[in-house]
């Protein structure tokens, strides 16, 4: 552990680093460096760098501290230097108080602790109080920092069912002297709250509030250590994906102060509006306040910009008169600051090439910036971003593609509200609209209820005062999330949109209570239904309809770029002609899995197939089956006739069969009944179907080759159903799969039957059409002998489902038991059957793939499984030469965007 360098200063117009720095600096320590870089005003400071953080979670904290402490001593001189201030001053001259901020790689907002003035103890504050001639800010600092520290890194906090007990002693203060909000605090008070603050540490620690700001010093750098390890920070790294060995940077750095009066104001504002994308710089302040007041949402702050400032007003019914005088945006305030503030901002987005979230104070007059990232954003909003920043020439093409999260885009596949529904619906407040996009459900008032419901496979919104971290759990359960304050840049209000979640913050009237919300006078209880519409921010009592969404606008030119910059094309899985439309309008080019077997679960078409099943013979089945094929016939005619001109790949009978037959006495009688047979003979055949272990038992390509007659009829209803197509100037593509191949014979039988009854049929109709024969590639032994296989085969089509299944060795229906366990403990990253296993199915998939074309040069490969759909997974199918991929309709831009990308990439 020694001499390498492990603290980096900024400040003073140079730094350390820059932003190319993110893994070792991380997000904001790089960013940081890089605004004192380009000769924007950022309050001096240094990074220690994550690979500190690596090791304090392997070495502990006093190894750690005494490898860091000298390179820390002399950056602390630095930061002196530039700041014109002593950190634990002797000789009286103006003390630096320093904020402690955690800052990893991935942000992670709110998620982590801050601990701001850093450096006061009774004997600072005094100083403080005398040189700035502002005893109430000195106190008012000193109270917020002890309180801080004790919550951040004493570990005081507020017992189960008790409130906080430092806010305890804030309010019974408050409410002794008749106080309504914290500005009304004399010096006296603050005094007296310093005081009891410090009795609550000891109380509740054990030990002393810490007076040496050295000792301050490190147990807030530990602490934000620490903080890594959090259940909350856990928590949101599973969910997005980020790796715990990353680690967090400790940025310590200067304070500024937005709490010294009039003259000064904290806010957080975005270069374009992170919920619409529409570029339009915008934020919220608050005079007289530090930058957690923002954030927490206790105080609703003001708008920036007069914009903003008027749609606000007009959103909430406020007249110009009351807006100007009681709610006047920071550019009416301080116009001139709000101008640098302004130039600021463009100059960070011209900068970046990206939409701009960051945090800012004023003190007395003077900008600082204090934070700078690309904004979290809306998948409408990085749509419109994208497209936006495209046509004003900020960025390329393939950067606009690579810029989306592919699986964001769901959101905007989302359904709407339906405005017919909207109509009638009866509209109970109105608030913020936070984060767009259309929630129905049941409300629940607690993180651990909305995980509960939601367990129960029950729809919740999520209705809180104001919303915190720890609340985090829930806002994933809930489909929607309404808060009674906070403002756009609350913690909620970041959090959903960076969800995708919708959320309406300080909705008009509503009081919530522990266990009820109050609104209108009328009282809602715990699972009481209401709606949200995010993207006007109205509130809506009982359920509202909803309708699908369509690509339009943005999204559809997006879609052409991703579209010039592809290889692969997508198809789609679809049983039914509306779903293979629904999949067209989405951009399919075809139709990679077409499961015949649901298509007999329809009306009354389960008791032709269950004749069959109940046939002595092949005389028997053979009657059965023939009434089936007209109805088959019809299926393939309308499925075909909507992917006219694309290649549309239908699977055989996969199933085994004792999936059509009842397994409940009525429902055998029932069956009796209907047959005309006697019900112990239904019972027999019932129990002669009985497999132990049905997933690799009697089915696929084996009921096709045990009961050739099944297959001559889905072949002979695949082949008319094109040839009456064809007739009628169609383009039918039909590729006919064999599903479950395990060998070469397996495969061969089966196309022999099927090329034989398709020279039958053209001589029947005296035209022919192009058809291929291939196979589903998901069984092991057909990976390793792909090259005998192709040998026949037309096309391999990857069943990554069942092979998962059958190279794991897990049972997809019993792998529930165990694969969250597995995932939560880290023996395995994904869940396999949604994220494919590059690593060792992967291999499988590749050497198929190889084989296979080096048997059969023009072999079409493509993938079926869930796969498909999954971006990461789409890149290995790019990887690996595959030629198409296809998922469900609703995924297929998703796809799509993920397959250029993988182009790009490449
Ligand atoms: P997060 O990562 O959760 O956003 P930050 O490190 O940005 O946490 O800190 C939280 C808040 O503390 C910021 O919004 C900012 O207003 C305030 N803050 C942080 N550093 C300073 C500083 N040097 N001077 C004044 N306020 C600060
Ligand atoms: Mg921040
Ligand atoms: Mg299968």
């Amino acid at each position: 552990m020694e001499g390498k360098k492990r603290v980096y200063k900024f400040g003073g117009k140079t730094a350390d680093g820059n932003s190319t720095m993110k893994n070792l600096l991380g997000g904001k320590g790089a960013n940081l460096a890089e605004m004192g870089l380009i000769g924007i005003p950022v309050p001096a400071g240094f990074t220690i760098t994550t690979e500190v953080c690596t090791e304090y979670n392997l070495y502990g904290k006093d190894a750690v501290v005494q490898t860091i402490k000298e390179q820390v001593e002399e950056a602390v001189k630095a930061t002196e230097l530039t700041m014109g201030a002593k950190f634990n001053p002797t000789d009286g001259s103006f003390p630096l108080l320093l904020s402690v901020r955690s800052g990893a790689r991935a942000s992670m907002p709110g998620m982590m602790n801050t601990v701001l003035n850093l450096g006061m103890n009774d004997e600072t504050v005094k100083i403080i109080a005398e040189k700035s001639g502002n005893a109430k800010f000195a106190y008012d600092s000193y109270r917020r920092f002890i309180h801080m520290y004790g919550d951040v890194v004493m570990g005081v906090e507020a017992e189960e069912g008790h409130h906080n007990p430092f806010e305890v002693i804030l309010d019974e203060l408050k409410a002794a002297k008749g106080y309504k909000i914290d500005t009304e605090l004399t010096v006296e008070d603050l005094k007296t709250l310093v005081e009891g603050y410090k009795a609550v540490i000891r109380e509740h620690a054990g030990v002393d509030f810490p007076t040496n700001p050295w000792d301050q010093l490190w147990g807030s750098v530990c602490a934000v250590f620490d903080s890594w390890n959090t259940e909350r920070a856990i928590l949101y790294r599973r969910m997005e994906n980020i790796p715990s060995e990353w680690g967090t940077a400790v940025n310590v750095q200067a304070m500024v102060y937005g709490n010294m009066g009039d003259s000064s104001a904290t806010g957080v504002c975005f270069s374009r509006d992170a919920a619409t994308g529409e570029d339009q710089f915008n934020g919220e302040y608050l005079i007289n306040a530090q930058g957690e007041d923002v954030v927490s949402g206790v105080r609703t702050p003001l708008e920036i910009t007069t914009i903003g400032s008027k749609r606000w007003a007009e959103r909430n019914g406020t007249s110009e008169g009351d807006r100007v005088k009681n709610f006047p945006s920071l550019e009416e305030v301080m116009p001139s600051l709000y101008q640098e503030l302004n130039v600021t901002q463009q100059k960070l987005e011209d900068h970046y090439k990206d939409m701009q979230d960051m945090e800012f104070t004023i003190q007395e007059g003077k900008l600082w910036m204090l934070q700078t990232r690309n904004g979290k954003r809306t998948g409408a909003a990085m749509v419109k971003m994208a497209v936006d920043m495209l046509e004003q020439g900020l960025i390329d093409e393939k950067t606009a593609i690579l810029r989306q999260e592919p699986n964001k885009l769901d959101e905007l596949l989302h359904p709407v509200f339906d405005q017919d529904a909207l109509v009638s619906a009866k509209e109970i407040s109105k608030g913020l609209p936070a984060s767009p996009g259309a929630a129905t459900g049941q409300v629940v008032f607690s993180a651990d209820a909305a995980e509960k419901w939601a367990a129960d496979g029950k729809k919740v919104i999520l209705v809180r005062r104001e919303t915190s971290p720890e609340d985090l759990k829930g806002m994933y359960a809930a489909e929607g999330i309404l808060t009674e304050r906070g403002g756009m840049t609350s913690h909620a209000a970041v959090v959903a949109r960076g969800m995708g979640k919708c959320c309406i913050s300080s909705a008009a009237g509503l009081v919530v209570s522990k266990t009820s919300m109050t609104v209108g006078g009328v009282v809602y209880k715990e699972g009481d239904f209401i709606s949200l519409n995010g993207t006007t921010g109205i509130v809506y009592e009982g359920k509202v309809d909803t309708m699908t969404a369509t690509l339009d606008g943005d999204f559809a030119k997006l879609m052409e770029l991703a579209e010039k910059n592809t290889r692969m094309y997508v198809r789609t899985n679809a049983d039914t002609p509306d779903d293979a439309k629904a999949a067209r309008e989405f951009g399919a080019k075809g139709i990679g899995l077409c499961r015949t077997e649901h298509m007999f679960f329809e009306g009354d078409r389960i008791w032709a197939i269950r004749e069959m099943i109940l046939a002595e013979d092949l005389a028997g089945r053979k009657n059965a089956l023939a009434k089936l094929l007209p109805i088959q016939r019809e299926d393939f005619y309308g499925i075909l006739e909507a992917m006219d001109g694309f290649g549309v790949t239908i699977r055989l009978l996969d199933p085994p069969l004792h999936e059509f037959t009842p397994n409940d006495a009525a429902s055998q009688v029932e069956m009796a009944e209907r047959l005309g047979v006697d019900v112990e003979l239904v019972k027999a055949k019932v129990e002669s179907l009985h497999e132990f272990n049905p997933m690799l038992g009697h089915r696929g390509c084996r009921l096709g080759n045990t009961y050739p007659e099944i297959t001559e009829m889905q072949a002979r209803a695949i082949i008319e159903a094109a040839c009456d197509l064809k007739a009628k100037g169609f383009n039918p593509k039909p590729e006919i799969m064999v599903p479950l191949i395990g060998t070469m014979q397996e495969f061969k039988m089966q196309e022999d039957i099927i090329r034989e009854v398709a020279a039958a049929v053209f001589a029947e109709k005296g035209l022919e059409v192009d058809y291929l024969v291939g196979t589903m590639i998901e069984i092991p032994r057909a990976c390793l002998t792909a090259d005998k296989i192709a040998e026949h085969a037309e096309f391999f089509s990857f069943g990554t489902n069942d092979l998962t299944q059958m190279g794991f060795g897990y049972s997809r229906d019993d792998a529930g038991k165990f694969l969250p366990i597995y995932i939560e403990k880290g023996i395995l990253k994904h869940d396999p059957f949604q994220v494919l296993d590059q690593e060792g199915i992967g291999q499988l998939v590749e050497m198929a793939c190889e084989k296979g074309k080096a048997a059969r040069p023009s072999l079409k490969i493509g993938i079926c499984g869930e796969h498909g759909g999954e971006p990461s997974s789409v890149e290995f199918c790019h990887r690996v030469g595959m030629e198409y991929v296809s998922c469900s309709p609703f995924r297929v831009p998703i796809a799509r965007l993920a397959a250029a990308q993988a182009a790009i990439r490449e």
